[in-house]
Formats: C-alpha cells, sequence, structure tokens
C-alpha cells in the first residue's frame, strides 16, 4: 500500500509508486493523501484530501486486501499525519507490528516547491517515525528534520544518528544528493552498525520520482519478504537503472525509467 499525493505529470506519487510496485509484481492499493497540480517543470499547488477520508481508505483497505507492506510519501500536512500515526497501530502497521512501514518523509520537489506544511515537521518526527521500520530522506530533508548539513561520510554518520534516535528500527540517509563525489552513497544505521550501498552517480536532469520509486521498491521488496538491508541493495540498483534509462519528458525534469 502507498499512502501518498497524485502527480499529475505521471512522474512521482502516488503514480511513481503503482507503476514500481506493477513492475515488481506487487499488487498496489492506494491511500490518497492529496492531488498535486502539476508536470515536469514544477507543482503550481495542491488540494488535500480531509484526514478522516485519508484514515478510512486505509481501514478500508488493510484488512480486507491483506496488505503485506506499507508506504508513505507526501502527507502534506499535520492533521494527515496525526491520523495515518493513530489508524496505523490498530492495522497493525509499523515496526514493531506485522506490517513493515517504509517513512520516506517527502517535504519539497526537486523544483523547491513545498509538499509539507513547515508546521507538520514536528508530527512527521514524533508521530510517525517511531513507527517506522525505515525512514529514507534525502539531504535535504536530513537538514530540515536534524538540522545537520551533510557534506562528507561524517557528517552522514551523524546525521544517521540523528534520525535513528527519532526512534525508526532503521534510518537511511540517501546520499544522491552530495555533490563533488562519484559515487552516491546510501548509509543505513540500525543504532548498532552501519551499512553502506555505494553506487555509480548518475548525472542526468531526468530523475524526477527517484525518491518516491527507491522508497516504493524498497516496499515491494519487504512485501516479496526481503530482509530490509537485502530490499535497500535491490531498490538502489533499480533506481540507478532507472536513472540510467531516464527520458526527457515536456519542458523540464522527466521521470526515473525503471526497466521498461
Ligand atoms: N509530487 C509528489 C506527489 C511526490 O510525492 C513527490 C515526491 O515524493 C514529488 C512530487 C517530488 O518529486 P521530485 O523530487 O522528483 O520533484
Amino acid at each position: 500500500m502507498t499512502i501518498a499525493g497524485s502527480d499529475s505529470g505521471g512522474g512521482a506519487g502516488i503514480q511513481a509508486d503503482m507503476r514500481t510496485f506493477a513492475l515488481l509484481g506487487v499488487h498496489a492499493c492506494v491511500a490518497v493523501t492529496a492531488v498535486t497540480v502539476q508536470n515536469t517543470t514544477g507543482v503550481t499547488g495542491f488540494q488535500e484530501i480531509s484526514p478522516d477520508i485519508v484514515a478510512a481508505q486505509m481501514r478500508s483497505v488493510v484488512p480486507d486486501i491483506e496488505v503485506s507492506a506499507v508506504k508513505t510519501g507526501m502527507l502534506a500536512s499535520d492533521p494527515i499525519i496525526t491520523a495515518i500515526a493513530e489508524t496505523a497501530p490498530d492495522l497493525g502497521i509499523g515496526r514493531d507490528a506485522d506490517v513493515p512501514l517504509v517513512v520516506d518523509p517527502v517535504c519539497a520537489s526537486m523544483h523547491g516547491d513545498a509538499l509539507l506544511a513547515t508546521e507538520a515537521l514536528g508530527a512527521l518526527k514524533e508521530l510517525l517515525f517511531p513507527l517506522a521500520t525505515v525512514v529514507t530522506p534525502n539531504l535535504d530533508e536530513v537538514r530540515l528534520l536534524t538540522g545537520i548539513d551533510v557534506v562528507d561520510a561524517a557528517s552522514q554518520r551523524q546525521a544517521a544518528v540523528a534520525l535513528h534516535a527519532l526512534g525508526p528500527q532503521w534510518a537511511l540517509v540517501k546520499g544522491g544528493h552530495l555533490r563533488g563525489s562519484d559515487l552516491s552513497p546510501d548509509l543505513l544505521y540500525d543504532g548498532d552498525s552501519f551499512l553502506e550501498f555505494p553506487a555509480r552517480r548518475i548525472d542526468t536532469a531526468h530523475d524526477h520520482g527517484a525518491g518516491d520509486t527507491l522508497a516504493a521498491a524498497i516496499t515491494a521488496a519487504l512485501a516479496h519478504g526481503y530482509p530490509l538491508p537485502d530490499a535497500i541493495a535491490f531498490a538502489k540498483s533499480w533506481v540507478t537503472r532507472g536513472l540510467a534509462a531516464a527520458y526527457p519528458l515536456g519542458a523540464g525534469h522527466g521521470p526515473v525509467n525503471p526497466l521498461w
């Protein structure tokens, strides 16, 4: 299941999640949190779905379809995050429950358009992170969540420790936005040891939806029963391949293009 926002351009959000789930042999069900107005050049507006309807979508689907893994993407507001965090435990979703929860703390688009209200950062950290099996911030999100500016391997470790202290079982600090390196290492921390996932940096303007696709591929692999580190290794190679095959679309940034 994906709990996320719709991208009218079809590159990121729910559309990227559903594409990834389908390509990886997983049935996608959805709780829509917001409908964005966007194309390849940016987001020009969005309408939130009422928190009750977000929670009701979860309550309708999870017991019926026997959901095996859940991810969150764009959550838009504090009341939506609160509704999800109140509903998830009842449905057996979360790090200490049966259904793993991947929290991709989406804050803004690559163009800098806000996808989460600033005042909702507290709810994300205090209510949702403690339920997460893994959180998957990029470096901009790490800065917003922890105040740490990741510039090298040492600050990436420091950020992973700070994120883990917020309560998730694992913290993944994605290195994709780390400039000045040929590699794009992601760092995973479980409170005890660090695991590094190196990958070749793919230089492309067409990387729209890369973060969503990574989190969706992790979720699909968890649904297939992979242990988390294996799910991340798989998802990382999936996105790297998707970046290498990305194509221009519209006047802005085209989408990652995994496997087709
Ligand atoms: N739109 C929606 C609905 C999203 O969920 C996301 C990312 O999570 C984006 C846009 C941003 O995608 P990008 O970072 O590729 O601009």
